[in-house]
């Protein structure tokens, strides 16, 4: 689970990774006292699970208290990406001379662990890896061990940090590490790391995310998660999705994507951008695994869910048959369409089905004989991708 920003600058400070005083608040007044306390100004920062708040107007610097409750005031309310700011947190100044970037995190593909670090932060690092990847240093870490020392400073040096900073960079390494390990975490992300003027390093940004696998020896996460309050339009999918067992995450794209297996899902989601480049650059809307078991039922909740994102335009749903035979999908499909019309929803936009694997020529056959007129079949999954960006680019 992702932590809010201010978690993670509570967990850093419990492990002396170097950072600024901060509180979090729900309403515009609250900001005076808490600005006073924190020495007359403040950065006033959006608390929502999404990055780029700084570029969204969420990070806002307050020069005295009464500014700072005007600023939480624009802030608190604001929509980011789908996320409604119901928290702001109030943080001391800082005077940056220079922004970096570090973290750790579990990289699946080469089964290791990872850390990354650039002296080119606080900007997205998506963006620095993909257009100045020689700026973005990658070191694995040994499982067994950890960051030790010498570690820290190869990771310090690979990203070609100042020398009179490696000394301090090692030891905030050394201790995101002791995060990243002792709180079972997948992610621990400082961006930015802040050299200030007088030369000192503290994180000024963290993201966390915990590994909920392990919350049986974590009773302090409780507490964290059941902080989740999150609201919005893309929070609410996402709770609604959950609440009926759907392995659901929302993206910003047009083209609703509910396939079985989460491998067959990833890879659907690159198909339709691919496709989409073509059709005004539409984009998949979400990620939605409805697993092996694609009855009825299921296949109606995941629709439901679809259907109820404004953003969508089109529906791919992409089923390979395994256990769960192409033939008891098209019936789920069937079923699901009735089921929504009887309980009154507004099913209104084109479904392309893609059937294969085990019994796809009887399920497409079922899907043949129901014709429902917004269901359409398309018997490669490139060309069903095309037809589903097609229509929601229309
Ligand atoms: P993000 O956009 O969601 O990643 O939010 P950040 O917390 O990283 O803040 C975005 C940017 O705001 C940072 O890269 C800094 O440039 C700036 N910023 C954040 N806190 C401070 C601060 O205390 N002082 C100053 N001067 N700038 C800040
Ligand atoms: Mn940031």
């Amino acid at each position: 689970m992702d932590l809010f920003e201010y978690q993670a600058r509570d967990i850093f400070a419990k492990h002396d990774v170097p950072v600024l005083a901060g509180e979090v608040i729900e309403t515009p007044e609250a900001a005076r006292e808490v600005t006073e306390r924190l020495g007359g100004r403040a950065v006033v920062k959006a608390q929502v699970k999404t990055g780029g708040r700084g570029k969204a107007g969420g990070v806002k610097l307050a020069s005295d208290p009464a500014d700072a409750v005007e600023k939480a005031g624009q802030i608190l309310g604001m929509d980011i990406k789908g996320h409604t700011v119901q928290r702001v947190m109030l943080a001391q100044t800082a005077d940056i001379a220079e922004e970096y970037y570090v973290s750790f995190l579990l990289d699946r593909t080469n089964r290791t662990f990872l850390a990354m670090a650039s002296v080119e932060g606080g900007v997205e690092i998506e963006e620095v890896a993909a257009t100045k990847p020689e700026a973005l240093a990658k070191i694995p870490v040994d499982a067994i061990e950890g960051v030790t020392e010498a570690k820290a400073r190869e990771i310090a040096e690979a990203a070609k940090f100042p020398a009179e900073l490696i000394d301090q960079i090692a030891n905030v390494l050394i201790k995101l590490w002791d995060v990243f390990i002792k709180e079972d975490a997948l992610l621990v992300e400082v961006n930015p790391l802040v050299k200030t003027g007088e030369g000192k390093v503290i994180a000024l940004d963290g993201k966390v995310s915990l590994d909920e696998n392990a919350d049986f020896r974590q009773p302090d996460h409780e507490a964290l998660e059941a902080a989740d309050n999150q609201s919005g339009a893309a929070a609410e999918l996402e709770a609604a999705a959950k609440a009926k067992g759907l392995n659901y995450v929302k993206l910003d794209g047009q083209v609703g994507i509910i396939g079985n297996g989460a491998g067959l899902v990833m890879s659907t989601l690159d198909v339709v951008a691919y496709a989409g480049e073509k059709h005004s650059n539409v984009k998949p809307a979400n990620f939605l695994d409805i697993g092996g078991g694609a009855s009825a039922e299921v296949m109606a909740n995941g629709l439901e869910i679809i259907l109820g994102d404004p953003d969508v335009k089109s529906v791919f749903v992409n089923v390979f048959g395994g256990i769960t035979a192409c033939d008891a999908v098209a019936n789920g499909i069937v079923q699901a369409m009735e089921l929504l019309k009887s309980k009154g929803e507004d099913v209104n936009k084109p479904l392309v089905v893609r059937l294969d694997g085990n019994n796809a020529e009887l399920g497409r056959k079922i899907l043949t004989d129901a014709a429902h007129p917004l269901v359409q079949q398309v018997d490669t999954m490139d060309g069903a991708a095309d037809k589903a960006a097609e229509l929601a680019a229309k």
